[in-house]
């Protein structure tokens, strides 16, 4: 059975653990305890978190384009969109980035607005539609 090599980078983990199959390494995994966070972008839900900016895609190697997008999320049962959020975006594959501090300051907001302390810029009308209606 193989061992698991130490990482010194999250990217040299990434880039390890996408040609390597986990189940290979089974005994040298450990079981650990985390919490899941369960706010995902519902829009981009590939969406990778990076500790920092490489300066190129950690999977392809292709240069970023810097991008904003709309961090849509539900807390409580309601449905929360966050505009102008910074992310990156690799020119040739288009796969997502966004870094830990970015994602700080989301949930910074998320949890401002739960204390009541901002008020949405805008509010949207979404449509809402049942499949029972159509069948
Ligand atoms: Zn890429």
């Amino acid at each position: 059975m193989a061992k698991i090599p130490k990482f010194e980078t999250l990217d040299d983990a990434v880039e390890f653990w996408e040609s390597h199959d986990s189940a290979d390494y089974e005994e040298d995994l450990e079981d650990v305890q985390f919490e899941v966070d369960l706010r995902k972008n519902l829009l981009h839900p590939k969406l990778t978190v990076l500790t920092h900016r490489p300066a190129q895609c950690p999977r392809c190697q292709h240069d970023f384009d810097d991008i904003t997008i709309e961090y849509v999320t539900s807390v409580d049962g309601r449905l929360l969109v966050i505009r102008d959020v910074p992310a990156l975006r690799c020119q040739i594959n288009g796969h997502e980035y966004i870094l830990e501090k970015t994602l700080d300051e989301v949930e910074h907001l998320l949890d401002l607005q739960k204390k009541a302390q901002l008020q949405p810029t805008t509010t949207l009308n979404v449509p809402v539609f049942s499949l029972k209606t159509t069948v």
